[in-house]
């Protein structure tokens, strides 16, 4: 069996049947981490201590403890390092948490050990997951497999190029305004951003919580479903987690569009998208009418001030989520000879600016500039109305079609560097991506194509609150099209 190539379900079948031993799979995963992830940088921890825990588990491989229902028996994963992990350290690629190691896992963390899943390590991102790049990493920029001088995305670069590298079965990202979608199109893997409450976001590091969701980044549609069906659920840790019962969602995904609708949004045209990327797109359309879809056209007016909405939201959340951090606590403390003689805000204020980058500072002031009394009419809630409206057109859209199709970014992956030193440049990219979270709608990104110097080039799906199931079959059906996600990437 190439490992590689296999499914979740190949691999955990080829456990089942004692075909390969945990220990056996856990220790090839770890070996191509130690051969590869210099070159990356994709891991920022790895955890060593997984031979010893697969070694457990292939003691316990047997029917009683193996049911059908562990899904991920003995299946090696990498998690986005915006995840508490139980004694294991979790730095948000900030300075500030350096040192943190959880006490507690979070609850995708937890429910993927119930099923048996074991962890090669935590991955690369953008400090506290703000950026789309990987390039605010406290840890240094996290590189794209397909073309090391170019990035890997953002914000779980680490997720999407671990996971293009085979350097874990499956990754676990988050998504905010477009950070699994982003990185997974730039490399080539599967990227899902659940329904907003699809998900619980106990254990996650707080950036904006109104639109924080994890999701899984993976080899394949399929993956992605199993996956989705191990992390989703209710959790009485996240009064936001939704009470709706957990589909199963691998199974019977559909094979063709009949009768399927295919949104696609007007505003979203442009002549600043690449043109290799709207030749893509285009494709994806074309071969979805072959399968048998309807394309019409809808109009979301609204979409076009999602950049500034989300700006303004996402910054000023971040803003009040990231005061916990003062030194205090947990996290980092600037040095302090004598702390006796010194006054409460050169306390904070020292260990803050010393603690956190400059695109965290740059939104916590943008946020705490809109939050602040005579300014949050104006912004902040000026920002949420505007999403409401938002969110109302998406609702009214779905009632006419059953998927939206887009691209996912206006270009592929751009050189590290390029757009660094321009925030608003870097925001722009996130143009196609950031209404679903507004809108708390799911959505993914298929590896659909490549460009002419073999750069990845992903389309977008979205679907209306909680319809992953018919997401992913309309995916699954479009994925059939293409030979993108089976293109294996080599590591010179
Ligand atoms: N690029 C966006 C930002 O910088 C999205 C990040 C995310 O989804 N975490 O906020």
């Amino acid at each position: 069996m190439e490992i590689e190539k296999a499914s979740l379900k190949e691999l955990s079948s080829a456990i089942k049947t004692k075909k390969i031993s945990c220990f056996e799979l856990a220790n090839i995963f770890l070996k191509r981490i130690h051969e590869v992830n210099s070159i990356l940088n994709a891991y920022i921890h790895v955890n060593e201590d997984v031979l010893n825990q697969a070694k457990q588990l292939d003691q316990n491989n047997n029917e009683k403890t193996n049911s059908k229902e562990r899904l991920l028996f003995g299946i090696p994963l990498g998690i986005k390092d915006m995840l508490c992990t139980k004694g294991i350290p979790t730095t948000a690629a900030s300075k500030i948490l350096q040192n943190f190691i959880p006490p507690y896992d979070a609850t995708v963390v937890k429910k993927i050990k119930d099923h048996g899943g074991l962890l090669l390590g935590k991955l690369n991102l953008d400090e506290f997951a703000m950026g789309s790049s990987n390039e605010t990493s406290y840890f240094g920029v996290c590189k794209n497999p397909w073309d090391l001088t170019r990035v890997a995305g953002g914000s779980s670069g680490g997720s999407a190029a671990a996971q293009a590298a085979h350097l874990a079965a499956a990754t676990i990202g988050t998504d905010t305004g477009g950070s699994i979608r982003q990185p997974a199109g730039f490399c080539n893997v599967v990227g899902l951003k659940p329904t907003y409450g699809r998900v619980s976001r106990f254990g996650i590091v707080a950036y904006a919580s109104s639109l924080d969701q994890a999701g899984p980044m993976t080899n394949s549609v399929e993956d992605a479903a199993v996956m989705l069906e191990v992390i989703s659920g209710q959790d009485p840790l996240d009064s936001t987690s939704s009470e709706k019962p957990v589909e199963k969602f691998s199974d019977n995904l559909a094979r063709d569009l009949k009768g399927i609708k295919i949104g696609i949004i007007k505003e979203f045209h442009s002549d600043k998208i690449d043109p290799e990327v709207t030749k893509t797109f285009n494709l994806a359309l074309e071969n979805a009418k072959k399968l048998g879809a309807e394309i019409i056209e809808i109009s979301i007016p609204m979409i076009e001030h999602s950049i500034p909405i989300y700006y303004l939201i996402a910054s000023s959340e971040a803003s009040s989520n990231l005061a916990r951090y003062d030194g205090v606590k947990y996290g980092y403390r600037s040095e302090f000879k004598d702390l006796s003689s010194i006054d409460l805000d050169k306390f904070y204020s020292q260990t803050r600016s010393e603690g956190f980058g400059d695109e965290v500072k740059r939104r916590i002031m943008l946020g705490t500039y809109c939050l602040s009394s005579g300014y949050f009419d104006a912004y902040y809630k000026k920002a949420c109305q505007v999403r409401r409206l938002l969110k109302n057109q998406f609702d009214e859209q779905f009632k006419s079609c059953d998927v939206i199709l887009s691209p996912v970014t206006t270009s592929p992956a751009f050189k590290i560097g390029e757009r660094i030193d321009d925030p608003l440049t870097m925001y722009l990219n996130d143009i196609f991506t950031v209404a679903t979270n507004l809108a708390g709608l799911p959505g993914m990104s298929l590896p659909y194509g490549f460009s002419k110097n073999n750069l990845p080039i992903g389309v977008q799906l979205m679907a209306a609150p909680f319809q992953e199931k018919k997401m992913l079959d309309v995916a699954n059906a479009l994925e059939m099209t293409t030979n993108a996600s089976k293109q294996m990437v080599t590591l010179s």
